[in-house]
């Protein structure tokens, strides 16, 4: 640990065996160590300290567990092919945290001592990165309101915390399976001015219902509609949605009601590199089911941490259903994801500066 870090550290007795490699599965296990610190109204935020993964007590009546008042955050680290242990684009993910913490009325966490928070606990735990091609380190920082009060106003106390778990690869054979995707008409998942453009809990909470009826009649996921007028596309449950469209791309531009992926970002920056036409628009359900009635919809696909790239076979909207592109992977999805992993996994120069070196 370095020696000026304001960071404490107690060290585990005993560390836990490494699941196997083959069959990890997302979020089930759990590194040795995670990170803590605290917030009181009168000190700030204190106490910083790694230390071993445990559980944690908290009052029934801690204000988290009544009105929600909760951010996170999901990135990843890899193991690059030349043994280097990676974070990519931390920075980013940091700053949203903290956009997220204001809409939440969270006060802000200092951007530099939560870098170091990551780069310390994913250094101390880089065993933990698992090696094989497609696997990763998740990291899930997060926020939570503790102080025991039932009222509703910005809580007084938080702890902000940093969990590790191992993950297996998203697509297990290497290639991509392309998603049966349902576009969703009745439930919406955010409005604008409300918290859709932010990472907290509730977003889930208020999703499940329409992914668990998705999930009835066949289908992985739900394409979100906007609130207003269920009529222009929004996001796929935790990712950001692209199509290609007559050789071009489109995406639906950032309205305050769609999450802004780091992975959406990373995406555009290298499609305006490739010059090829991008468009950040408004897109209407109507309007894309025209298109593919054309036969001009070549590609669609989602962005997100957890998949990178996820590609989309078949479009359920009311009692249309959308085969795209034959039910298989698009060219150039692959060839995004190809790139995406290609930096992940240090197999491509970092042009971008993207990639945070341990
Ligand atoms: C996290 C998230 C995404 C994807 O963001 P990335 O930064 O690319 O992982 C997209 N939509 C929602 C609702 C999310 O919570």
């Amino acid at each position: 640990m370095n020696q000026v870090s304001k960071i404490d550290f107690i060290k585990a007795e005993k560390l836990k065996e490494k699941p196997d490699p083959d069959t990890l599965q997302f979020g089930k296990n759990f590194t040795d160590y995670m990170f803590m610190m605290d917030f009181d109204g009168e000190n700030g935020w204190v106490n910083p300290i790694i230390k071993p993964f445990e559980s944690i007590t908290l009052s029934p009546a801690s204000f988290v567990f009544h009105y929600g008042q909760a951010v996170f955050e999901g990135l990843k680290a890899y193991k690059t092919i030349d043994e280097r242990s990676v974070i990519f684009r931390p920075e980013k993910h940091i700053a949203r945290l903290n956009a997220s913490c204001k809409r939440l009325c969270i006060p802000p966490l200092d951007s530099e001592l939560v870098l170091e928070a990551l780069t310390t606990l994913v250094e101390l735990e880089k065993d933990w990165i698992p090696e094989k091609e497609g696997t990763s380190l998740y990291i899930r920082p997060f926020v939570i309101s503790t102080e025991p009060y039932l009222g509703v106003r910005p809580s007084h106390h938080y702890k902000f915390m940093i969990i590790l778990s191992p993950v297996g690869a998203y697509y297990s054979d290497g290639q991509l399976n392309p998603v049966k995707i349902y576009v969703e008409d009745e439930y919406v998942r955010a409005v604008k001015g409300g918290v859709g453009h932010v990472k907290t809990p509730g977003n889930y909470a208020a999703s499940i219902l329409a992914q668990e009826r998705a999930n009835e009649v066949g289908y992985e996921q739900v394409l979100w509609l906007d609130g207003k007028e269920n009529k222009y596309i929004e996001e796929v449950g935790s990712m950001n949605i692209f199509f290609k469209i007559n050789g071009e791309i489109y995406t639906p531009k950032l309205n305050g009601s769609i999450l802004p992926g780091v992975t959406r970002d990373s995406v555009i920056q290298i499609v305006h590199d490739w010059g090829i036409p991008l468009h950040e628009e408004l897109i209407s359900i109507d309007d894309l089911y025209e298109t593919y009635q054309k036969g001009q919809l070549e590609e669609v696909f989602g962005t997100g941490t957890a998949a990178t790239i996820s590609p989309v076979g078949e479009l359920k909207w009311e009692e249309h259903v959308m085969t795209i592109n034959h039910f298989e992977t698009g060219e150039f999805a692959k060839k995004l994801y190809e790139t995406m992993t290609g930096f992940h996994y240090g197999k491509i120069e970092d042009k971008f500066g993207w990639i945070k070196e341990l």
